[in-house]
């Protein structure tokens, strides 16, 4: 507290003495402010609201009593398509958000004019790398400058009042290598830290950081360990890599990269100087594969607490040893203090994709509790001594395949979940998704392709309708209100599907989050009662944000539906593809949106060509194991990337080559298959997608079936 106020006390004698006024703006931003973020609810100074990471905006003009009166204040139409998954961050008055491929926009606050925009001119190419779209979660400002992680590795910091590069970094340790950047940069005294994904195709887990003035590399800690062959990396995590981590390998792990990466929360604790790393899943996914079955494979599916000014190894907790499922810790994480037991304890609370929302002592990171806070079936508890989840064996899918939940999309997955200090409650966007695993017989490395050693037929998506829509209502989104101390819901609102957005707590009593439907919602955060809602016209997935100018309170939400549900599900209704839009809202706010058009669906568009049953066979299984994870299972697209049942491309051989292969359309994110696949290869492809065509003009022939 002392050193606070003789910092507070020296700034304000440096502007007394130039004879300028308060300083505001980004270039004011420092640890101070950001770790005082509490005191100025005005501004949402850093990823989470605060260093905690609460997502609580302690603003009260906007509240359960007059949220009603909540309107359009002002939207900005995005130039893109795909999902829009940042949290805006607001400095006195300016909005620094980005959008899908990575491009930023700084916008005035309160009116939405566009001050500057930042377009990083990512390869397109890239795209094919991003297993969950090619979307980017929001820039970091610090001390006058803007970063974000660009999908093509670069960190890159930007003049705040310009939007100039002041400088760029390659953070990919190879850029051959299928890694992608779609995090918030977090600045943590002076160093901006950043981790990357590619664990589904063949990539090993790390975080970096740099110095925020220079761009220059200060540390870096590997999350698993590497090749014994090449030797230590010659960075931070050696020691502990080496100590603790490679005793839990087995077999060749380092050939498929090993996984672990870090790509979301990354958390600073300015009480207790540590600094909290999300670690996701194994790579390949199946531990059989990827360890010979065996050890627990530190650090994934872990929760890493690291020493801020150079990486050291303090301590962790795994919460899913010996990863099989894609279980990633790499989802949101809130710091708080609760009274547990009469006591006051410093927590850490973490909702990760395994269904069990976890509360860990900051200090030695001993795990206080542990309760599922969805429909788990891989195991039935965790034992509070060990730490360790008590498994259900089959799930672990050895002998045979397992209906398993959650799934690789989690429980819980990216979206924002929120704390209120008031009612003490997370507000967590869950969800129900079952998924079947199987083992993946004679499993072979493709390399940059995707490389998960579970066995993806076609046929997933049952072309029977009663089948279909039974398997449709039993996929789920709920949003939440989890008291964290008993471990148990307070309250609950259900929705028709999986994959909401993220949510934000406000002081006026109300949680808002948007909804894949396209609802914006307001509801009462002591109750749940649904308070307000705005048609958004388009899914929104994002966390909100609330902040203030000249007095007037605001909240701002990032809409446009994508990400990986959309993307890998066929269980999604076709979508037109709309773009995305900046939305922010205030009370008596009267604009209004232009009016959606109706969607209008291309017919469904089989070729005419005659194909062999084996080609069809052999394309659905090129197709399952490649095309799925864009333009859905079995061809059943959600719209948000082109439905080839119903594309014009289909019914031509030589078109069909000239994208397919040669990539013809790169500049939209269609690589050329060439590298993996002959052109009768790909021309099996077209087989087998032209036989769900047929089967879906058949469908449209008699009902308005998808
Ligand atoms: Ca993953």
């Amino acid at each position: 507290m002392g050193r606070a106020y003789k910092v507070a006390a020296l700034l304000l004698a440096g502007s007394m003495l130039t004879g300028a006024g308060p300083r505001t703006g980004a270039g004011t931003v420092n640890a101070q402010r950001i770790v005082n973020a509490r005191s100025e609810p005005g501004n949402w100074l850093t990823h989470g609201g605060s260093y905690a990471e609460q997502r609580f905006a302690d603003l009260g003009q906007i509240n359960a009593g007059n949220v009603s009166q909540l309107g359009l204040a002002w939207s900005v139409d995005l130039d893109t398509s795909r999902g829009q998954e940042a949290t805006p961050i607001v400095v006195d008055g300016t909005m620094f958000t980005t959008t899908a491929w990575s491009k930023v926009m700084a916008l005035d606050a309160a009116t939405g004019r566009v001050k500057w925009r930042f377009d990083p001119q990512v390869d397109k190419a890239r795209g094919h790398s991003a297993c969950c779209d090619v979307v980017n979660r929001g820039v970091a400002v610090w001390n006058g400058m803007v970063y974000v992680a660009a999908l093509d590795g670069r960190l890159i910091a930007l003049d705040a009042d310009t939007g100039k590069v002041k400088w760029s970094s390659q953070t990919f340790i190879d850029t051959t290598k299928p890694y992608t950047m779609t995090g918030a940069p977090r600045v943590v005294k002076g160093l901006v830290i950043i981790g990357n994904g590619g664990a589904e195709l063949g990539v090993r887990g790390y975080v970096t950081a740099y110095d925020a003035a220079t761009g220059k590399k200060k540390w870096r800690f590997f999350t698993v360990p590497g090749d014994p062959a090449k030797g230590p990396d010659g960075e931070v995590s050696d020691s502990v890599l080496a100590g603790k981590a490679a005793p839990t390998w087995y077999g060749d792990y380092w050939k498929g990269g090993a996984g672990g990466t870090a790509w979301d929360a990354i958390v600073y604790d300015a009480e207790l100087d540590q600094l909290y790393i999300g670690v996701g899943n194994g790579s390949p996914w199946n531990h059989q594969i990827r360890s010979e079955g065996k050890g627990d494979n530190l650090f994934l599916s872990s929760v890493l607490a690291l020493k801020p000014d150079t990486g050291e190894y303090l301590w962790h907790y795994q919460g899913t040893p010996g990863e099989t499922w894609d279980y990633t810790a790499t989802q949101p994480i809130i710091l708080s203090s609760l009274v547990i037991d009469g006591k006051p304890r410093k927590v850490l609370m973490q909702a990760p994709k395994n269904g069990f929302f976890y509360v860990i002592d900051r200090q030695g990171g001993k795990l206080i509790s542990a309760k599922s806070f969805a429909t788990q079936t891989w195991a039935t508890g965790v034992d509070l001594k060990t730490g360790r989840p008590i498994e259900v064996p089959e799930a672990r899918y050895r002998a045979a395949g397992a209906l398993v939940m959650p799934s690789p999309l989690g429980a819980h997955n990216w979206q924002p979940m929120s704390f209120s200090p008031r009612t003490g409650l997370v507000y967590l966007p869950a969800q129900e998704i079952p998924q079947f695993y199987e083992a993946k017989t004679g499993f072979e490395r493709q390399e940059g392709g995707w490389n998960l050693g579970i066995s993806l037929a076609a046929g997933g998506v049952p072309d029977d309708r009663a089948q279909f829509k039974a398997i449709k209502s039993a996929l789920k989104g709920r949003l939440i209100a989890w008291d964290p101390v008993a471990q148990k819901p307070a309250w609950e609102v259900g929705y028709d599907g999986p994959w909401n957005g993220g949510t934000l707590a406000t002081a006026g009593n109300l949680v808002f989050q948007g909804n894949g439907g396209g609802g914006f919602q307001a509801f009462n955060a002591s109750t749940g009662a649904k308070l307000w809602n705005f048609d958004a016209q388009t899914g929104i997935i994002a966390g909100a944000v609330s902040y203030a100018v000249k007095g007037e309170q605001y909240v701002a939400v990032m809409a446009g539906y994508g990400g990986a549900y959309p993307l890998t599900s066929g269980f999604e209704d076709p979508r037109e593809v709309r773009n995305g839009r900046v939305l922010v809202f205030k009370l008596g706010g009267k604009r209004q949106l232009p009016r959606a058009t109706q969607p209008v669906f291309a017919a469904a568009n089989p070729p005419k060509d005659m194909f062999t049953p084996a080609q069809v066979t052999e394309g659905g299984t090129i197709y399952a194991g490649t095309c799925a994870f864009c333009h859905g299972p079995d061809a059943y697209s959600s719209g948000i990337l082109p439905d080839l049942r119903r594309s014009a491309v289909l019914t031509d051989a030589a078109t069909w080559k000239a994208v397919v292969h040669d990539g013809a359309l790169k500049a939209n994110g269609m690589v050329a298959f060439s590298r993996w696949y002959t052109p009768a290869q790909l021309e099996a492809v077209r087989a087998y997608v032209g036989e769900q065509a047929k089967k879906l003009a058949a469908r449209e022939a008699t009902t308005a079936g998808k």
